[in-house]
């Protein structure tokens, strides 16, 4: 029983077969809340045959010329554009957003082939003399072994091209384990990397219902070298414990709370422009959605009307439908946490501007929404609103707002607005964010290094630095 044309077994050395033990769970559209497909569940066992087929590929991927990757990669971009649309609406049929952000995604999610196509070719490393004993100083860097890939759901295509790309290009096959809620468009992608040339074991995917004991079980395998995770930061703290037995290298990208600052100098039509962008794009549903706005009270009251009339104007329904910008939330359990921090900024005082209700319809929607009076005590502050409401406070002085952005666990993104960049610059400086939005609502991009601070995450993705968490760095003293 399956409503798309979706693969629905896991990948496994080129072929999608069956879980060890017959194990399958369901994958639900969250637009009407119908089953959509029923996809196999790895088990323990099966996560051993996955690691299997990606250690033995593992030495002839290595030795393929970079230049030979690079072509495979290349093609798996090409393949992966001229199937767009295909792959967007599988994509909104799983996952619920807008079909326009679908598409987005998967020009996005392809693009990281292109990028480490290029890349590839670029494992450069350096020579030079010791400056006491005279020695050649021989640097190289070689593919670290196999990844074990964890994506989640808010992004099923990209989050995982995002770490299949540099692997591959470093010379790594991996084994890859997509959220539950959205197993299906990884799945959907196997045949192309196929058709593209990528060799059987380079890439397997094993989607699972039981993704603490897979996980698990891989991480204390000597052969795996990698784990490579995007998800929250309580599952990410599991894994880092978890690496930490056999000195499994580890790339985080976890949880964020961006704050999104409107300087008093700030052109407000541009702000709220990124805003759209930085709150909207994904239903806020993403780790880089702005989560806590702070604009100066001299432009506060323009920045909270203008954005309100944008995002009321907003058309919410099924994804799939013509013209709806704004889908369905994943699940149940995020539309309803998105209900309690809504509800509980009202009871502490909180103005609603526009929306602030879910719809009264089958499917996991909430309308886009725009508080303002929001009070430093409210839940929406400190944890992922991930979901399309904007909280507004104001701030009168620029020590006060940096202190106030720096002033959380997480340090992902900042967006800041400002038409003076020097003082943006000196601004961004003082931000504890991996990233920084200047005078933009979106940063994501595969040429540019992607990743937070403090407990936002550890090492980067996309950019060169992304192929190097990939690759060892082995150096030789030459006597010359
Ligand atoms: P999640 O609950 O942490 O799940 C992420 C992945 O980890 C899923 O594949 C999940 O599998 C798996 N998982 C869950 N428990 C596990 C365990 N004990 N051991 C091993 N794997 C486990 O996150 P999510 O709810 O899917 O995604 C939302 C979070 O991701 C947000 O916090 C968001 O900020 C973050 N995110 C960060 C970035 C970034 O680049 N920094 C990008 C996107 C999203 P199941 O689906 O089977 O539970």
């Amino acid at each position: 029983m399956s409503q798309t044309d979706a693969p629905t077994g896991l990948y496994i050395d080129g072929q999608f077969v069956d879980a060890s033990d017959g194990g399958r769970f369901d994958v639900v559209n969250p637009a009407n809340e119908e089953v959509i497909a029923s996809v196999a569940s790895a088990t323990e066992d099966d996560a051993m045959r996955a690691l299997d087929a990606a250690q033995a590929a593992f030495p002839a991927w290595a030795a393929q010329t970079p230049r030979a990757r690079g072509e495979i990669l290349r093609k798996t971009w090409e393949l992966i554009m001229a199937d767009q649309e295909r792959l967007a609406r599988l994509i909104t049929l799983e996952n619920g957003k807008a079909l326009s952000d679908a598409r987005g995604e998967i020009a996005y999610a392809a693009e990281f082939f292109r990028w480490y196509a290029e890349e590839a070719v670029r494992n450069i490393g350096d020579v030079m003399r010791s400056p006491s004993s005279g020695a050649r100083i021989l640097v190289q860097h070689k593919p670290v072994g196999v990844g074990v890939l964890v994506t989640p759901w808010n992004f099923p295509a990209a989050m995982g091209t995002r770490k299949i790309g540099p692997a591959l290009a470093a010379g790594c096959p991996v084994v890859v384990k997509p959220a539950s809620d959205t197993p299906l468009t990884m799945l959907a992608l196997m045949p192309l990397l196929e058709k593209a040339g990528v060799p059987k074991g380079v890439v397997n995917v094993i989607p699972s219902r039981s993704s603490g004991a897979v996980v698990d079980k891989l991480l204390h395998d000597p052969r795996v070298r990698i784990v490579s995770f995007t998800g929250s930061t309580e599952v990410g703290r599991k894994l880092l414990h978890g690496a930490a037995d056999n000195v499994v290298n580890a790339a985080m990208e976890l949880g964020g709370n961006a704050p999104f600052i409107v300087c008093a100098d700030a052109d407000v039509d541009a702000a709220v422009e990124g805003a759209m962008i930085a709150k909207m794009r994904n239903m806020g549903e993403a780790c880089t959605a702005a989560n806590r706005f702070y604009v100066h009270e001299s432009v506060h009251d323009a920045f909270a009307r203008k954005l309100a009339a944008r995002m009321g104007a907003m058309k919410i329904g099924d994804g799939l439908e013509p013209g709806v910008e704004v889908g369905a939330l994943v699940n149940k359990e995020t539309r309803d946490k998105v209900i309690h921090f809504v509800e509980d900024a009202k009871a502490k005082g909180a103005k609603v501007l526009t929306g602030g209700r879910a719809l009264d319809r089958k499917g996991f929607f909430y309308e886009p929404t725009v508080l303002t009076d929001v009070a430093d005590s409210s839940d929406l502050l400190c944890d992922e609103i991930f979901g399309p409401v904007a909280a507004i406070q104001r701030f009168s002085d620029e020590d006060e707002v940096v202190r106030r952005a720096n002033d959380t666990q997480y340090g992902l993104v900042a967006y800041l607005y400002t038409r003076d960049v020097g003082r943006g610059l000196a601004l961004s400086e003082r931000l504890d964010f991996g990233m920084i939005g200047l005078n933009r609502g979106l940063v994501s991009d595969p040429a540019a290094p992607f990743g937070g601070m403090k407990q936002s995450g550890v090492g980067r993705e996309g950019a060169h630095e992304g192929m190097m968490e990939f690759l060892e760095t082995q150096y030789v003293s030459v006597a010359w």
